[in-house]
């Protein structure tokens, strides 16, 4: 009966995962407004794509050069499908010396943050992927749009709930194409959480824990000045365990409770919180428990049904993704998730489907990290209408 029980969520599993890679998300339902990804009007179909580019390999331009870029994105753009490395937008020469010769990048494919927009006459680069500081984020993806070109932009979309309806004007103003870089849509582990929790595979959920967190060892860096990144760990860390939270419920919350933590280090933490932890209060009465902090550890994801559980811890790394259920292991690959990612993106923008990940869906988490923070000054349960 167990066996009989697993092979049908398997069976289940892998069709949503063919739906999710094809035109037709698993993750639709979650998002909670619009028709999922239906194919946009024939006028808007070109994305961009600068006429006949829609059969070719997508052109990704990574507008920044940090960490994530360099040693995750740039890397799993050898390994996509359908779209691959094909410039570089960045401020410092040396890294664009690095990645020219790494990548075999032609030089009238590199700029400079100030020559960017003259990327509008390049036909090589289809999309600007934006991976620098969260209070950049708009700007930088405003002026892609601007250059007629598809965005795709890092979480946390951006710093305010304005600043997301700007950048989505943008690009539906210059018909280009947005996505949040919202790897985990994309990873087996979550996409099956995704079906437990939406499909009730194990009946109503009641309840959920979700805590993204780690000691940061340096306090001169963008992630604690309020005006660059927005907030502290709820913007950067935060943010995944309210996705988790959304797609395991497959809806939104209808109020949040929060509070924050101590600050035991002054000297990192006086502009951004060290600790934060808040509640999510959905419709059905089920509550999502979270807690993130730049001072500790945790990186989970649980869920807990009438007639189950599941675990995944951890939740959010990059690999090594470690997930249990109350009937065994779940046994799912470990995917290049950056690459798959990508992937989706790309396979959208060539179809003119509508992104799985779209900035609709950026702005409705901003919006919800904005009410977490209101109820944790304010002690008050805040509502979101
Ligand atoms: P980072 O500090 O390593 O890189 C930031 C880059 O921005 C650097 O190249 C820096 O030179 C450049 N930059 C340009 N203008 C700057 C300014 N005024 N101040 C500071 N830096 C400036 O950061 P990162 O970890 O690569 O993060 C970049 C973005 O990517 C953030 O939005 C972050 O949330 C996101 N990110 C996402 C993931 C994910 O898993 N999706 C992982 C890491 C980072």
């Amino acid at each position: 009966m167990a066996a009989h029980f697993q092979s049908f969520n398997r069976r289940q599993f892998i069709k949503g995962i063919s739906l999710a890679l094809g035109t037709t998300a698993l993750g639709a339902p979650l998002l909670g407004f619009g028709s999922g990804n239906k194919t946009y009007g024939e006028k808007e179909k070109d994305w961009g794509l600068q006429g006949n580019a829609q059969k070719k390999k997508l052109g990704v331009a990574l507008v920044g050069l940090g960490n994530y870029s360099t040693n995750q994105l740039a890397p799993a753009l050898q390994e996509t499908e359908h779209c691959y490395l094909a410039g570089i937008v960045t401020g410092t020469p040396s890294k664009a010396e690095t990645l020219k010769k790494k990548y075999n990048l032609p030089d009238k494919n590199i700029y400079t943050y100030e020559t960017m927009e003259q990327v509008a006459n390049n036909p090589d680069i289809d999309v600007l992927y934006i991976v620098l500081p969260n209070g950049l984020h708009a700007e930088y993806t405003i002026k892609a749009a601007n250059a007629g070109k598809n965005v795709i932009c890092e979480k946390p979309m951006a710093t305010s709930v304005e600043d997301c309806q700007r950048m989505i004007d943008a690009c539906k103003k210059n018909k280009v194409h947005l996505s949040i870089g919202y790897r985990l849509h994309f990873e087996p582990h979550h996409q099956r959480i995704m079906e437990l929790g939406q499909k009730k595979v194990y009946g109503d959920v009641k309840k959920i824990e979700a805590a993204d967190s780690f000691v940061i060892g340096n306090p001169d860096v963008w992630r604690l000045d309020k005006k660059l990144a927005g907030g502290g760990p709820l913007m950067d860390l935060g943010i995944y365990c309210v996705q988790g939270a959304i797609y395991t419920m497959g809806e939104s919350p209808v109020a949040i409770t929060a509070r924050f933590g101590k600050v035991t280090k002054p000297k990192f933490f006086n502009e951004v919180e060290e600790t934060i932890s808040w509640q999510m209060h959905f419709t059905n009465r089920a509550v999502a428990d979270c807690r993130s902090s730049y001072n500790e550890e945790g990186n989970l994801l649980y869920g807990e049904a009438e007639k189950g559980w599941w675990r995944l811890q951890p939740a959010y790394s990059y690999s090594g993704l470690k997930g249990k259920t109350s009937e065994g292991a779940m046994d799912f690959p470990q995917v290049n998730q950056q690459a798959r990612q990508l992937d989706g993106i790309a396979q959208n923008i060539r179809e003119g489907t509508e992104s799985r990940v779209p900035g609709e869906m950026g702005m409705r988490d901003v919006r919800i990290l904005m009410a977490i923070y209101e109820a944790a000054r304010t002690g008050k349960r805040v509502s979101l209408g």
